[in-house]
């Protein structure tokens, strides 16, 4: 794991990169709507689930209109992002839950949000970060890869990988740092070539000094380890 200093200066230069840095899945504000992308997301990209949910958003405003819906129907509308047979069970079960056991409003803990079909940990921590503010690490397929060549975390486990994450970096961090790493994975850490000749990360970066990714490694920084 990286020293203090390093995980600081690794912050820094992430937060100078992508100051801006938010959820890639549109969404209108509404928080169902945000569980919705995101249980269509799995295994999917965010620009197909966008695309699907631009037209699905209006449709079904809320719980209540889409647990009105058969699963075919949802099935057939979200074709496109994969898995729908399973996705559209999703949805509709999910929404019948949030009617019958929360009373329409989506609840705001990890626990009871994984009650819901495919709501996992990654989208249970998002949607506690985006709708209620509560600080959490979600670690997808983009943020595991970058962590891990950045040394934060030496695992490919996401659940490891949110802890690891989880304890060296500030809690007042976490719902950013998600979104700065995906960001940082799809602009420059792809999964294969990542561009370390271009990366302000490389002189911190374990996967670019052992991976010698780079040419001029007499600037890096001794005092960062
Ligand atoms: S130096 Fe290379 S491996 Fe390291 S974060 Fe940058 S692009 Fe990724």
């Amino acid at each position: 794991m990286r020293n203090k200093k390093t995980v600081t200066a690794i912050l820094a230069i992430l937060r100078e990169m992508y100051p801006d840095a938010v959820c890639s899945l549109s969404y209108d504000g509404v928080p169902f709507h945000l569980l919705v992308g995101a249980i269509l997301s799995a295994q999917c990209t965010d620009r197909r689930v966008n695309e699907v949910t631009a037209r699905l958003f209006p449709e079904y405003p809320d719980p209540l209109a889409m647990s009105s819906e058969t699963e075919e129907v949802i099935g057939q509308k979200i074709k496109s992002c994969g898995l729908y047979h399973s996705k559209a069970h999703a949805l509709v079960e999910t929404s019948r839950m949030i009617l019958s056991d929360y009373g329409g409003t989506i609840p705001n803990t990890r626990e009871e949000l994984q009650r819901f079909p495919g709501v996992g940990r990654k989208v249970a921590n998002l949607f506690l970060g985006e709708v209620y503010g509560i600080p959490a690490v979600v670690v997808d397929t983009h943020c595991g890869r970058v962590a891990k060549r950045l040394g934060l975390t030496n695992s490919d486990s996401p659940l490891q990988a949110e802890k690891d994450l989880m304890a060296c970096v500030p809690t007042e961090e976490w719902i950013k740092l998600g979104h700065r790493l995906v960001a940082h994975g799809r602009a420059l850490c792809m999964a294969r070539n990542p561009s370390c000749m271009n990366c302000p990360l490389k002189e911190v970066c374990v996967y670019a000094r052992n991976g010698k990714r780079f040419d001029d490694r007499s600037e890096s920084n001794p005092q960062l380890s």
